[in-house]
Parts: structure tokens; C-alpha cells; sequence
């Protein structure tokens, strides 16, 4: 599914972001940004492990929840991996939905100053990390939205591995149609 947004693309794909050719891929990290399990591991995995010495030199003290830090995308077609922490869901009373906003806007704007146009996101926090996604799905579309007046990504994939949150993601782009 894609929907123009002004000048700027969103789409929706079912599949795997390892595969992405983006500029930019997000990589639903953890804060120590030493590699993890779901997505995380995934990307790491397929990009080889340049993207963890980086991380490892660059960003000694990791990444706080809902800021973003880059490397390079090492093997993976992507140009660049942004990481960030989303947060994990404690009941909704924590800040978590600030927390997530953060996530993809700060991932956002990591790529847009080395220069990508276009950038492929996970469905950050609603693995692991056990944020609802009908909450989630919504809130991550609308922040992009938010963005890309001020920005010159013009192309945002968001990449779902399920078909249940693919589903659920075409519901809250719709709304935008
Ligand atoms: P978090 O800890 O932020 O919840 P997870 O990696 O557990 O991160 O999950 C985030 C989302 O990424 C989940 O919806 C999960 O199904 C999805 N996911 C896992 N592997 C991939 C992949 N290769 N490409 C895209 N999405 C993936």
C-alpha cells in the first residue's frame, strides 16, 4: 500500500527489512546497542559484524530509549542503520507514548542529516518490548507525517513482518487516504 503525502511516499510492505534498499533502515535496538533478539537481530546478523564494532567505537555508552544513533548498513543494502531504543511498554502511564514518538522522530532526523532521502522502519517497541500496536500503528504513522514538511526524506517505507500488523498498519494509513 503507498499513499502520497505532498511532495513525499509512504509505504507499507510485508516483509523483511533486511531486504530493504532504502538509504536508511531503523533498527529497533536495545540502550546497549550491542546487538539483541527480533529485528535487532536480524540486522546485525545480515549486515555483518562492522555494524557492531561500530556501534561498540562510536557509542561507548549506548543510546538512551527514544534517542537514535547511526552507523553504517555494512552488508545490507541499506547505506545506513539508525538504532534506537523505543520503550518498553509498562501499562501506558510512563511516558511511553512520548518515548516512541522520540524514537521515530530522532531516527528520523539521524538520517536526514547524512543526507538519505529515503528511509525503511520496523514496527518499533510492539515486539518485544510489548507495546500494544493498535496504539502503536497510529502514533508511528502520524509522527512521520509530522515530519515531512520539515525534511528532505521524501520516500518512508514502514516494513511490517506480520500479516496481522500489516493489516493493522493499513487500517491507521488509511485514515490519511
Ligand atoms: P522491540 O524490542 O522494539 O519490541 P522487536 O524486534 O521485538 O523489537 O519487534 C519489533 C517488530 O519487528 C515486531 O513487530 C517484529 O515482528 C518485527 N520484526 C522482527 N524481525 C523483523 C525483520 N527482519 N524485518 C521487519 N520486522 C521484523
Amino acid at each position: 500500500m503507498e499513499v502520497n503525502i505532498k511532495n513525499s511516499k509512504i509505504c507499507l510492505i510485508h516483509g523483511d527489512i533486511t531486504l530493504e534498499e532504502t538509504d536508511a533502515i531503523v533498527n529497533a535496538a536495545n540502550t546497549s546497542l550491542r546487538g539483541g533478539g527480533g529485528v535487532d537481530g536480524a540486522i546485525h546478523r545480515v549486515g555483518g559484524p562492522s555494524i557492531l564494532e561500530e556501534c561498540v567505537e562510536k557509542y561507548p555508552n549506548g543510546c538512551k530509549t527514544g534517542e537514535a544513533k547511526i552507523t553504517r548498513g555494512g552488508l545490507l543494502q541499506a547505506m545506513w542503520v539508525v538504532h534506537t531504543p523505543g520503550p518498553i511498554w509498562r501499562g501506558g502511564n510512563q511516558n511511553e507514548e512520548e518515548l516512541l514518538r522520540s524514537s521515530y522522530r530522532n531516527s528520523f532526523q539521524q538520517a536526514e542529516i547524512v543526507g538519505a532521502t529515503s528511509i525503511s522502519f520496523p514496527s518499533i517497541s510492539t515486539g518485544i518490548y510489548g507495546y500494544p500496536i493498535h496504539k502503536a500503528a497510529p502514533l508511528a504513522i502520524q509522527t512521520i507525517v509530522e515530519c515531512l514538511p520539515s525534511y528532505s526524506i521524501r520516500e518512508v517505507h514502514f516494513v511490517l513482518f506480520s500479516t496481522r500488523d500489516f493489516q493493522i498498519y493499513t487500517k491507521a494509513l488509511t485514515k490519511f487516504l
